[in-house]
């Protein structure tokens, strides 16, 4: 039945026989897609967009509107073009309709498009390549952490945007205490870094936490939960605003292109750093690993027991990690990455943890995939894993 004009108003509303369109929208924090099409939910075509300074490209979150009930078919066209396509072998895009739980959908991969299918009970409904992480939500996570007495906020600089690099120390520094340093998402796209930090947080910060208050008498730590904000909120996946791939950036850090590390690395050079852990996620490699800069050229024995001692205690301590998939060795040679120049620099334990985007394999979730809880989880494990080597660190 159609809606007739009416005598006196010009047309008469009849509920359930407007035909809501479908949209696909992508205007806000973090959002990245190009729509190719969408008139049908059946035959929505999406490209991802390119980062807004280089041609790194495979973050993608967007919302679908005007789709309740109707089975949608959503193909990202351009994904076997993307700077990890093989990181979308084996994988399911996540999929909110709350933007508080986010669950894997039916999604294949033919080497050309990604193709995710789902039928929505709401109105709307997002898709991410993982669950995002909002710079909105960053900004409460950091609030909620400086009212807590154990932990202070310094702000050491600005984006290239002008953003605030925020730092978090927590501890007060002392002549016999070691200086340890964490530091995530240097690659925007790489959400799961900032669930990370939440939990290693949320347990460094527990002031009756045992472990937690072992760590905290016998070391200080400086905590960056955020190393760039400008591309997380521009929804690039690997570079700054000038198009700096910040973990690229470390030989020579550039107050113009890649203010980011300038200020974190001057900061290390006053505060001196015993350990440090770079934050990560990788595309391809479905299961969480630690890579380390036990062969750069100044790495000694010390440096090497350290690395095995700490994977040693994460195994122990987590049981979503291991230490039979990786990335080869050559690739610690490279000074410009944050872990192996920190660890040249320093003499220390330097390392870099990654995680994966579609599930850690040794322990699957079909329904939720590698995810934010225990993305947290692993960041608690951390902890622990390093309240066992705080005594050798030095
Ligand atoms: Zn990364």
């Amino acid at each position: 039945m159609k809606a007739q004009p009416s005598k006196h108003l010009g047309f008469t509303y009849i509920p359930g026989t407007v035909d809501v369109m479908i949209h696909v929208s992508s205007a806000f924090d973090g959002g990245n897609i190009e729509v190719v099409s969408a008139n049908e939910a059946d035959d929505i075509q999406l490209r991802i967009r390119k980062d807004n300074a280089s041609e790194f490209f495979q973050w993608f979150y967007f919302r679908v509107s005007g789709a309740r009930e109707k089975p949608c078919r959503i193909r990202i066209v351009n994904a076997g073009e993307a700077s990890y396509a093989d990181g979308f072998r084996d994988y399911k895009a996540c999929m909110s309709e709350d933007l508080r739980d986010w669950c894997r959908v039916d999604t294949s991969y033919d080497g050309i498009e990604l193709t995710i299918n789902y039928k929505p009970s709401s109105d709307s409904f997002y898709i991410a390549f993982f669950a995002p992480y909002s710079l909105d939500q960053q900004r409460r996570f950091v609030a909620r952490c400086q009212q807590n007495s154990l932990a202070s906020l310094e702000v050491i600089g600005q984006t290239v945007e002008g953003r605030d690099l925020d730092l978090l120390v927590i501890g007060s520094p002392g002549t016999s205490k070691k200086i340890c340093w964490a530091i995530a998402r240097q690659h925007p796209g790489e959400t799961m870094g900032c669930f990370w930090m939440e939990g290693f947080l949320n347990l460094l910060l527990d002031p009756v936490d045992t472990v937690a208050s072992k760590v905290r008498e016998s070391a200080v730590f400086y905590v960056v939960p955020n190393m760039n904000p400008d591309g997380s909120a521009r929804g690039n996946l690997r570079t700054n605003a000038a198009g700096a791939n910040l973990n690229r950036e470390w030989a020579k850090p550039s107050k113009s292109r890649s203010p980011e590390v300038f200020a974190v690395r001057n900061r290390m050079v006053e505060t001196g750093v015993d350990f440090c852990l770079d934050v990560h996620g990788d595309e391809i490699i479905p299961y969480n690993f630690i890579s380390g800069a036990d062969h750069v050229p100044s790495a000694d024995a010390r440096m090497k027991q350290l690395l095995i001692d700490f994977n040693k205690a994460l195994l122990h301590s987590s049981p979503d990690f291991q230490t039979d998939h990786g990335y080869p060795t050559s690739f610690q040679a490279n000074l410009s990455i944050c872990a192996s120049n920190v660890a040249e620099s320093f003499k220390c334990l330097s390392m870099t943890l990654e995680m994966p985007f579609a599930d850690h394999n040794n322990r699957k979730d079909n329904i939720h995939g590698w995810s934010p809880e225990r993305c947290r989880e692993l960041g608690g494990d951390c902890l622990k894993a390093i309240s066992s080597i705080i005594p050798s660190l030095r």
